[in-house]
């Protein structure tokens, strides 16, 4: 009997997990390493960070999703890898920590044939003192908890509005070397909406700070869209946007320090600026969850399989080169670790070779600079195709990866919520293709024309909307789950 362990039940890894087990069936083990009982469909987050879901409809218990499947559920964090496995057993192997009632702090070792790492990012708030909901002075929409705080922050925020009190509300991220703009984008435009919806926008400033080089920058060095009235770039598509909403956009900036009513950033001309607050939502910057590895003679190897931000390495060229010089084809096609064939990495796991927006800097070389987005859809799409090829591997003996999915070949739909509500809410919803643009073939933008869109309006919230239900009837494994793509 093979086993499969996969670490983290997020998109990613709850996905692999399920088409593993629906490719092996009981002939082989599938066993999921997570710290948390419960699964989380991040996106609605925003939606219970204005108050307008409650978190419980955002998540739902693991476990019994995994007894039903017969996935082999462990709640428990891992803290690192043996790839060549010990004294005792040759076989890969991973250190676990439990983290379920009853047992908190016991540890595990578990044998391994293949290892899935899904483990997602590390929530750095750490990287700018004063960041984060914990410990810090600023909200996040990171975690239903996060997003619940936030939506109790904002309601406050609101009330001293009624009461007469201008409030600035300022969103954004919270360092400059953060990716996931487009969810401080929706939240910026939610929040937008709600205070309009309370009757106490004329009071308020809102205002979205970023680290983007240009509005609609996103980390994917924007777009060129088609649209019913032609080609336009994204840039000037969200500036219109953000004049029609009245939302102040300060661009190019990392912020640095944060305490209770300042916010302290620079921004690419090596200026230091100021910004008060009353409310704040900045996401923190993400790096890898902190895995090690150890060869079998005890040494450590976690930088032969982790690249310096915690990412693990897989199959893309990670040669250092000037940004002119990156292309489509460095980006990895199979997520399989070039050390051990039997190790992948997937979601927001995998260390990216390289930017995809030119990366800047302050001239003393403060880096402020959109990382790489990995969103939902790429997620679960590498989640899925690494369980297909591993149960290659183990059905037909397959020696190299049966299945590929690049971001420079992939496209990828995201639908960014811009405000709530059956008949009031709106969605800006936005395609590409590739995500990772592909100058040799599409020299004009790196992206094909036809394929790359932007609409906003009614309908896409809609969508929005019945993409929770649908993502979430999917994670549940309800029948035929696998007929809805990732
Ligand atoms: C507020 C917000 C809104 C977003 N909105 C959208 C959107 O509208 N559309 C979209 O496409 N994307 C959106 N995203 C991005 C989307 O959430 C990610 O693309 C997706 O969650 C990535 O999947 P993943 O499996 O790599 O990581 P995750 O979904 O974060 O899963 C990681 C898993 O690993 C577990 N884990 C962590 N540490 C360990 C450890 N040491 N051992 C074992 N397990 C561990 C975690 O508990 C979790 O289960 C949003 C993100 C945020 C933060």
């Amino acid at each position: 009997m093979t086993r499969v362990v996969v670490l983290g039940a997020g998109v990613s890894g709850h996905t692999a997990a399920l088409y593993l087990k629906k490719k092996l069936g009981r002939a082989h083990e599938v066993v999921v390493v997570s710290p948390n009982s419960k699964w989380n469909w991040i996106p609605s987050n925003i939606w219970v960070g204005v108050g307008r879901m409650s978190a419980t409809k955002v998540v739902f218990p693991l476990a019994p999703i995994y007894r039903r499947t017969g996935i082999d559920f462990r709640q428990a964090k891992a803290v690192g890898i043996l790839p060549e496995g010990d004294a005792d057993d040759p076989r890969g192997a991973v250190d676990v920590v439990s983290t379920a009632p009853g047992t908190v702090g016991r540890t595990e070792r578990i044998r391994y044939d293949y290892l899935i790492n899904a483990t997602g990012p590390k929530l750095n708030f750490a990287a700018t003192p004063g960041l984060g909901p914990d410990g810090g002075f600023t909200a996040s929409v990171c975690t239903p908890g996060h997003a619940v705080d936030a939506a109790g922050r904002l309601a406050a925020t609101i009330e001293k509005l009624k009461a007469g009190i201008r409030q600035t509300l300022v969103i954004g991220v919270g360092h400059g070397s953060c990716t996931c703009e487009g969810a401080a984008f929706e939240y910026a435009f939610n929040v937008e909406h709600e205070l309009r919806a309370a009757g106490v926008r004329d009071r308020a400033d809102v205002l979205y700070l970023s680290n983007e080089h240009e509005l609609g920058d996103f980390g994917v060095g924007g777009m060129t869209f088609s649209t019913r009235d032609g080609q336009v770039t994204s840039e000037k598509w969200m500036a219109s946007l953000f004049r029609e909403r009245g939302i102040r956009a300060i661009v190019q900036a990392a912020p640095t320090e944060i305490d209770a009513d300042t916010i302290t950033y620079r921004q690419i001309d090596g200026s230091t600026s100021t910004q008060h607050y009353d409310f704040a939502m900045l996401l923190p910057p993400f790096g890898g969850v902190g895995l090690t590895a150890t060869d079998r003679a005890g040494v450590d190897i976690t930088s032969k399989i982790f690249a310096p931000s915690g990412f693990m390495r897989v199959d893309a060229d990670y040669r250092p080169r000037p940004f002119e010089e990156w292309t489509a084809a460095d980006w990895p096609r199979t997520y399989q670790n070039p050390e051990y064939g039997n190790i992948f990495g997937v979601g927001i796991a995998f260390a990216p070779p390289h930017q995809i927006s030119r990366p800047y800097a302050t001239p003393d070389g403060l880096a402020i600079a959109a990382a790489p987005p990995r969103t939902g859809m790429p997620s679960g799409a590498m989640g899925k195709v690494v369980a297909l090829t591993i149960a290659d591997m183990i059905l037909t003996g397959a020696t190299v990866p049966t299945r590929s999915a690049s971001m420079s070949e992939m496209a990828a739909a995201c639908i960014a919520s811009t405000g709530t509500g059956l008949f009031r809410g709106t969605a800006a919803a936005m395609a590409m293709s590739p995500i990772v643009p592909d100058y040799s073939k599409f020299p004009s933008t790196g992206r094909n024309a036809k394929e790359t869109t932007g609409d906003i309006g009614l309908a896409a919230h809609w969508v929005k909307r019945m993409l929770h239900t649908a993502f979430i009837y999917k994670a549940k494994a309800l029948p035929f789950w696998w007929l809805i793509p990732e």
